[in-house]
């Protein structure tokens, strides 16, 4: 990594640069494993006092953080242009999710996790019973670079409504964003430091996983995700995995093309084609494939990225990716693939142009790996079976997308994937209700909507006997007839 350390006194720091210029945007600490404890320790007192307010409570201190960070919208957009280098209404568009998602923990965490009551059934007639879903404590959150503010905050914003405090490790590439949440929670939440941030590089995430919290929530690559549980499996703390996508495209003979070559382009290549949801492959039925390849080709084309806000395409963040999208061309080219859009000269650090690949073999890793750039490879299938077979082909599932007048819902159900978006693209990302989250190599666990609010709680059964119930059978005082009763009972009510 190119960023600077330095050592003051017994403190290390590291710089944030905008990866357009490489200037440096900002100076952060590499937090120490005894200074994640200790933040730790300092948020678990404080979730017992969030944890102790009432659902109300929360909630008003969590729309007054909503209401503050709508007021500073544009600092926080320009920070994570600065950070990312993403084009102006890139993110806009991340923050206006965030807005939406927070808005919507902080409505639904008591409708979904107060106390209620549940049947007790036909045996124990006698019991009233209850499960409520109470806060776990302190969640520890590690967040990547892509979407620095809408990625972490699934997770956060979900926590805190659940009533946890949190300590969050942002990416190394963008920590100021992470700083920036935690300092404007605090401003409307002075009294306990309920969002903690701690920075530095691996060594602070590895050290969050050992430092005693009561869940991880870790979104990253699947490499990482293997090491956050691994560490995690060492204290028993349970985890929540987000990795990423080789997310797949099925456009149906009787799809609209034209906006089927849209939410292609626009979810392979936007954010520069750095979305864990975004489209990297596609599978399109012989009838319409040249019609749909020329119509993708066509607004490929347009696209250019940059470093002025108003681009189409930012840089490629993280430097080292460039290497990795730069092979997944070569092999593609090399295994007899073509490109019909740009090809190796489209990728000039920072920046990659957008590059369509067709006829590329299944076993490229342009198709295997995840590219993480802006890039697509277009495979022409006999029928939308072929699709979903080679669709479900790959140790991947996180998200779909189906294009489809009449077969959506159907294919949808027949793809292995968290997430699908029929006759649009990455829809699901923008409706809060709807769970979030992947299967295989993309992860487990939900965040976002119900579940992930009880992602972040722990479910506790309460029964209370009410009357006596005739049949006594969980007591050594029970009579030898008891269990024959009940057996009989069993047989009566359970007969058919
Ligand atoms: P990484 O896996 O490199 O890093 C993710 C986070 O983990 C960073 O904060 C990183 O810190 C930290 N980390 C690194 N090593 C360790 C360790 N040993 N223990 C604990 N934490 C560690 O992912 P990227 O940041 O490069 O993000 C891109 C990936 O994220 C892509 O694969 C993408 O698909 C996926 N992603 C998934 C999403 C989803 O919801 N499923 C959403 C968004 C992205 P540092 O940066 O300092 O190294």
């Amino acid at each position: 990594m190119s960023r600077a350390v330095s050592q003051q006194a017994d403190e290390q720091w590291f710089t944030s640069l905008d990866p357009r210029t490489a200037e440096v945007i900002g100076r952060h600490r590499v937090h120490s494993p005894i200074e994640v404890r200790a933040a730790v320790t300092r948020a678990r007192t404080a979730s017992a006092w969030w944890g102790g307010l009432d659902h109300a409570e929360r909630k008003r201190r969590l729309d007054a953080w909503r209401a503050l960070i709508l007021r500073r919208l544009d600092d926080i957009t320009e920070l994570v242009c600065a950070e990312t280098g993403k084009p102006l209404d890139d993110a806009r568009l991340e923050l206006v999710l965030v807005v939406d998602h927070l808005h919507w923990a902080a409505r639904n965490a008591e409708k979904v996790l107060r106390r209620r009551r549940v049947s007790p059934g036909r045996l124990m007639f006698n019991q009233a019973a209850t499960v409520e879903y109470l806060p776990l404590g302190v969640v520890g959150v590690i967040g990547p670079w892509n979407y620095p503010a809408f990625t972490p905050m699934g997770s956060i914003a979900y926590a805190l409504a659940a009533g946890n405090t949190v300590v969050f490790k942002p990416s190394e590439l963008t920590p100021g964003v992470g700083e920036w949440l935690a300092s404007t929670l605090a401003e409307v939440v002075p009294e306990q430091p309920v969002l903690t941030v701690v920075t530095g590089f691996g060594a602070t995430g590895a050290a969050l996983c050992r430092s005693g919290v009561d869940k991880v929530a870790f979104t990253g690559s699947t490499a990482t995700g293997k090491r956050v549980m691994a560490a995690c499996a060492e204290s028993l703390t349970p985890v929540l995995v987000e990795c990423g996508g080789k997310d797949p495209l099925i456009v149906d003979a009787d799809a609209d093309l034209e906006a089927a070559a849209e939410a292609a382009v626009w979810g392979g290549m936007s954010n520069a084609g750095q979305t864990c949801v975004g489209v990297e492959r596609v599978y399109v039925v012989d009838s319409v494939a040249d019609r749909f390849t020329e119509l993708v080709v066509r607004r490929a084309r347009k696209l250019k990225p940059g470093g002025q806000p108003t681009a189409h395409l930012g840089p490629i963040t993280m430097p080292e990716q460039v290497g990795v999208i730069r092979s997944h061309i070569a092999d593609a080219l090399d295994k007899g693939g073509r490109a019909v859009v740009g090809g190796l000269d489209s990728v000039r650090p920072p920046y990659v142009e957008p590059v369509v690949l067709v006829d590329v073999p299944q076993d490229s890793s342009a198709v295997t790996e995840e590219t993480f750039g802006p890039t697509l490879t277009i495979k022409r299938v006999s029928d939308v079976d072929e699709a979903v077979e080679l669709a479900n082909a790959t140790d991947y599932g996180l998200g779909a997308t189906v294009f489809s007048r009449s077969r959506g819902p159907e294919l949808a159900r027949r793809l292995r994937c968290g997430m699908v978006s029929i006759n649009g693209v990455v829809s699901f990302a923008g409706i809060a209700a709807l769970p979030f989250g992947g299967v295989g190599d993309s992860g487990f666990g939900r965040i976002h909507g119900a579940d992930g609010l009880r992602e972040f709680a722990r479910p506790q059964s309460v029964t209370r006997r009410r009357f006596w119930a005739p049949l006594q059978p969980n007591t050594f005082a029970r009579s030898s007839g008891t269990l024959r009763r009940l057996v009989r009972l069993v047989r009566v009510l359970y007969r058919r």
